[in-house]
């Protein structure tokens, strides 16, 4: 946010909105994404020169990526999440340097090498592929993943929602890498768990449960854990072939990409057991001079034998590594294990005080607003006007099953009036107009019983428009929050 709008829109609290002021105070109200700069990683990146190929904007959150060069022509990558309050987080996937680069919205700076990987070590389970559900081929396919964490791993993130966008990001890299252009990972949500597991394939196996409920909330069709793992880890990172889950390592920056490789039924190396032939060409490659995800995992590319690195070698084989044949022939199954969510999704989940905010694009803006579908929950009809946030409830549950009502805000704003912060179901008008923006937000002073656990669940929203008869989006909030009391 400029620091313009955030004087502003601050003058404006104090002198309108005394009690939202305090309220508001370190959150993110921005009518736009962070401009990227590269001085928040040029020192840690150095001496490699980054090449961005892709910048996206995901729930506010600019996601930006590309390939890293150094000068004696050694390849890496890199992607780097700007944050709604201005925090970044890069992953950092340099030839000799592997981490997560947190640089914090008061500017403090950390980076956390991934440490010693080795993807060859055995890391799968091999399933019978009957369990693959109907497919539809053709077109764009989007496969849902949820990111799930532990209260450890999240606790390390200075940002674990653009921890998880990143993340999601170095496979879609891979992907364009390797020119499979069909095929998208999306971030379905996210959900936040208290206890963190070692890296293992008996972790693995109970992935699917510890999360089921972020899974469901979300309709995702995979789930990728991110723990920090401890001295019983077996490898960087674990996966199915072919399967809904993977575990991995949170400090990996490539740990991810190669596990989700896994999930797309690929394997390792060709030749490294006499069965192979059955699966071809569902490999990796190693050239000799670079190795793609799934053999070896220097480079962020899936094998495509019409791919070549900058040696001009290829990356794959056509009877035995095109991994970019298998992510295209595998994907429409993947994306089929779940229907996917209809309407806008909006992710809120963290261990301390967290705001998550989308925007919408309507031809008159003064006359759009946010409801809840249930009274329970908040209002249900829009109002001409007000101040202050609208209050909300939501019943969630911790992992044991236990509920209790969790309290939230819902703001509402116009893009080119960020100073004017109504209750989400006021239809403000806004004279130079913009987008309008929902921010939903979660503050452990407005829930002091709540006890010191994670408890998650999802508030069903939906945008009204005055303007055009019933016309409406369901919009679900996927939570996954934490408690503060002690007692
Ligand atoms: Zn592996």
């Amino acid at each position: 946010m400029s620091s313009f709008v955030r004087l502003a829109r601050h003058a404006f609290s104090i002198l309108f909105f005394g009690l939202l002021a305090a309220g508001l105070s370190g959150c993110a109200h921005s009518p736009l994404p962070p401009a990227g700069g590269v001085e928040a990683y040029a020192s840690v990146i150095a001496p490699a020169v980054f090449e961005r190929a892709s910048s996206q904007v995901i729930q506010g959150y600019r996601v930006e990526s590309g390939i890293l060069r150094m000068p004696d022509k050694r390849r890496g990558s890199l992607v780097v999440v700007h944050g709604l309050d201005g925090a970044v987080t890069a992953l950092v996937d340099e030839p000799g340097k592997r981490g997560v680069l947190q640089v914090s919205a008061t500017g403090k700076r950390s980076f956390t090498e991934s440490g010693a990987e080795n993807f060859k070590l055995p890391d799968t389970i091999k399933v019978a592929r009957h369990h693959l559900h109907e497919a539809s081929p053709g077109g764009l396919q989007i496969i849902d993943v949820l990111v799930g964490l532990s209260r450890q791993s999240a606790n390390w993130l200075v940002d674990p929602l653009a921890f998880a966008i990143g993340q999601i990001e170095t496979a879609n890299q891979g992907l364009r890498n390797a020119l499979v252009e069909d095929v998208q990972i999306r971030l379905a949500g996210m959900q936040i768990v208290d206890d963190d597991h070692a890296i293992t394939g008996d972790t693995l196996s109970q992935v699917e449960d510890i999360f089921a409920r972020g899974m469901t909330s979300a309709h995702a069709d995979l789930v990728a854990a991110f723990f920090v793992g401890n001295k019983d880890d077996t490898a960087t990172g674990w996966g199915y072939i072919p399967g809904r889950a993977t575990v991995q390592r949170a400090r990996s920056v490539t740990a991810f990409r190669h596990e989700i490789g896994h999930n797309a039924s690929g394997d390792h190396c060709y030749g490294e057991y006499p069965d192979d032939d059955e699966w071809v060409p569902r490999f990796g490659y190693d050239n000799g001079k670079s190795t793609t995800i799934l053999c070896g995992n220097d480079d962020p590319y899936y094998s495509n034998p019409r791919v070549h690195d900058q040696y001009g070698l290829p990356l794959g084989n056509t009877r035995t590594a095109n991994m970019a044949l298998t992510w295209h022939e595998m994907a429409p199954y993947m994306a089929a294990y779940t229907p996917a969510l209809v309407g806008q999704r909006l992710i809120l989940a963290g261990t301390a005080d967290v705001t998550a905010q989308f925007s919408i694009t309507r031809a008159q803006p003064g006359l759009v607003g946010f409801v809840a579908l249930s009274a329970v929950n908040g209002p249900v009809q829009l109002i001409p006007g007000g101040a202050g946030y609208t209050p909300l409830t939501v019943r969630l549950k911790d992992a044991q099953g236990r509920e209790s009502d969790v309290y939230f805000r819902g703001v509402r704003w116009v893009g080119q009036c960020p100073e004017l912060l109504t209750p989400m179901n006021a239809t403000v008008e806004c004279a130079v107009g913009g987008d309008v923006y929902l921010a939903i937000e979660y503050h452990r002073e407005d829930n002091p019983p709540l006890p010191d656990r994670l408890f998650s669940g999802e508030l069903k929203l939906k945008v009204l428009d005055r303007s055009v008869g019933n016309w409406l989006e369901p919009v679900t909030v996927l939570i996954s929050v934490a408690g503060s009391s002690k007692r």
